[in-house]
């Protein structure tokens, strides 16, 4: 039997968040995922400079054969118009290829890895931990994403009573022709809201890839959204006509719904198996990551002795960050959605202001230190 101080289920920017950490501080993790990396995330790949800079990602280093498209300006409005222009004088964002991010975070983690090996057995005996018979650890992170697993041991009722959103995206390389045609700008997302708020869809290029999505509260939409979103944008020339039709889904739990249980002896839960996601935006990424440090930091306090008491203060960090939860909001705030939703996508001012450096951008919220993650609040309030 293998033996290590903490096994991580899940090898996403959470996972491999967590057991960078970890392993900087000389712990001896195993980060187990059922895929083969690189692989594949639904996602539309937007991550903000406070991942990188948590993370101390050499950007120049990151570069060198993956994609990382400096973001600068945006497009927002109601979906059939009219649409404002914001440009920033700075990169704001970056574009990413979640095949090359999340396999680079992974890389650079330090963890042993055991990949292509789903979660199939956990048995948690004097305070010990077995994972499918093979592995013997003291500590247990469930980083396994919305249908995670250790999320389900813990109890959660994925997908029955817990109000999930839903998103569809394709992400594809375009050819020289399309490229040359295509007038969605590289350092330019163009963000295209339901007048309600109730979600929105995104024309996203990275370089010469074309990332097209919805993502929607009311999820049973969703399929139809996304048909209609591709069609209408076909029409207009954006997407190209002989572009793919047929999106990919993926459900997920945003930070003011989620109601899991993330912390019992000995195991914790971040990232989306803990619902972490931004409710204003879906952005998951940086929660991901910045949960995925919390953890790490609470589970070496702990110094061995994983008892739940030992575990809680990860749930203050976490309330100190992300903020209080609006349990009776959709993905925008409610009286946001009903007052101010046409204010707020006509007027450049209210767009930039609150949509994109509020919502969107968390431009006011520090990033994360790596070394003491989980005392700097960054909740909007
Ligand atoms: C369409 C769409 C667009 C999005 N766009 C953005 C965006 O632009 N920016 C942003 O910040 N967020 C975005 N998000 C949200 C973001 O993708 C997630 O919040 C983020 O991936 C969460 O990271 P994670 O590490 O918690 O989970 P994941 O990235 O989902 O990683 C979980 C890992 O666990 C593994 N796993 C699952 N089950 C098991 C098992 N049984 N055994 C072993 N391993 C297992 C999986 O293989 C996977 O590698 C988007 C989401 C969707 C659906």
């Amino acid at each position: 039997m293998e033996t290590c101080d903490v096994l991580i289920v899940g090898g996403g920017p959470a996972g491999s968040s967590c057991a960078k950490r970890l392993t900087a501080a000389g712990k001896d993790v195993i980060v187990l995922d059922k895929s083969q990396f690189p692989r594949d995330k639904v996602c539309a790949g937007w991550i903000t400079p406070a991942v990188a800079e948590a993370l101390a990602i050499d950007l120049d280093d990151y570069r060198k054969g993956r994609v990382c498209q400096d973001i600068r300006a945006f497009y927002t409005g109601v979906m059939q118009g009219p649409y404002l222009h914001h440009q920033y004088d700075h990169t704001v964002s970056y574009g990413i290829r979640r095949c090359e991010f999340d396999h680079y975070l992974l890389l650079r983690s330090g963890a042993r890895l055991k990949l292509n090996e789903p979660l199939k057995h956990l048995q948690h005996t004097d305070d010990v931990w077995i994972i499918n018979n093979s592995i013997r650890a003291s500590m247990l992170v469930g980083a396994g994403g919305h249908f995670c697993p250790v999320a389900r041991f813990l109890g959660a009722n994925v997908g029955r009573s817990e109000r999930s959103v839903a998103a569809q995206e394709i992400e594809f390389e375009m050819t020289p022709q399309q490229a040359a045609n295509c007038p969605v700008k590289a350092d330019t997302p163009e963000l295209f809201f339901y007048p309600d708020l109730s979600g929105y869809g995104w024309l996203f290029r990275k370089g010469n890839f074309l990332n097209i999505g919805v993502g929607r509260e009311d999820t049973g939409k969703i399929s139809q959204s996304a048909l209609d979103f591709v069609a209408l944008f076909k029409q207009q020339s954006k997407i190209p006509g002989d572009a793919p039709e047929k999106l990919k889904g993926h459900a997920y739990l945003l930070y003011g719904h989620a109601f899991r249980k993330l912390v019992d002896d000995g195991v914790m839960l971040i990232g989306d198996a803990a619902g972490l996601a931004y409710t204003e935006s879906g952005e998951g990424i940086r929660p991901a990551v910045e949960s995925g440090l919390m953890a790490a930091e609470v589970i070496l306090d702990a110094d061995g002795d994983y008892c739940e008491r030992n575990l809680q203060s990860y749930l203050d960090n976490i309330a100190t960050r992300f903020g209080v939860k609006q349990t009776q909001d959709g993905w925008f705030p409610a009286q946001i959605k009903r007052a101010l939703a046409k204010q707020v996508l006509t007027s450049r001012f209210l767009s930039r202001r609150i949509l994109l450096d509020r919502f969107f951008l968390h431009s006011k919220e520090p990033p994360l230190p790596f070394n003491r993650a989980g005392i700097a609040p960054c909740h909007r309030g």
